[in-house]
């Protein structure tokens, strides 16, 4: 997708700080952080919303979990907590329309959230 930001964060096109890459999925620090850990998990692949998801991406959103996992631990914060997040849509405020997890970590997460 040309006209996607996150695509273009995959491709080189437009600078990230990554911190995470496979074949399959990109992670980079969010650029308005919400918590000391702050990363956003996205797949190569360009999927819109959860609404697209197909049967055939099942591994790759386990994969995007397993990255924010991987990393929770790896900065310290496994057993102290964290949370992973999708947006979707308009109410949930997504505002970039290719599929991200937040990995928000480092600080008390109240919920419900806003
Ligand atoms: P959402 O509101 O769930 O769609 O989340 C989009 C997230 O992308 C927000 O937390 C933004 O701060 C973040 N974001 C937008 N542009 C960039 C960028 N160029 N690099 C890193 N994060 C970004
Ligand atoms: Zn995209």
């Amino acid at each position: 997708m040309s006209d996607c930001l996150f695509c273009k964060i995959v491709e080189g096109g437009v600078p990230a700080a990554l911190v995470y890459q496979d074949e399959a999925v990109v992670a980079f620090k969010d650029i308005n952080p919400q918590a000391p850990l702050h990363v956003l998990i996205i797949p190569r692949k360009h999927i819109a919303t959860l609404n697209d998801l197909a049967p055939e991406d099942d591994a790759l959103v386990g994969s995007m979990f397993r990255a924010a996992a991987a990393m929770a631990k790896e900065h310290g914060y496994h057993a102290r907590g964290y949370r992973t997040v999708f947006n979707t849509n308009r109410e949930a405020g997504q505002t970039v329309f290719h599929i991200h997890l937040h990995l928000l970590a480092g600080r008390g997460l109240t919920w419900p959230p806003g």
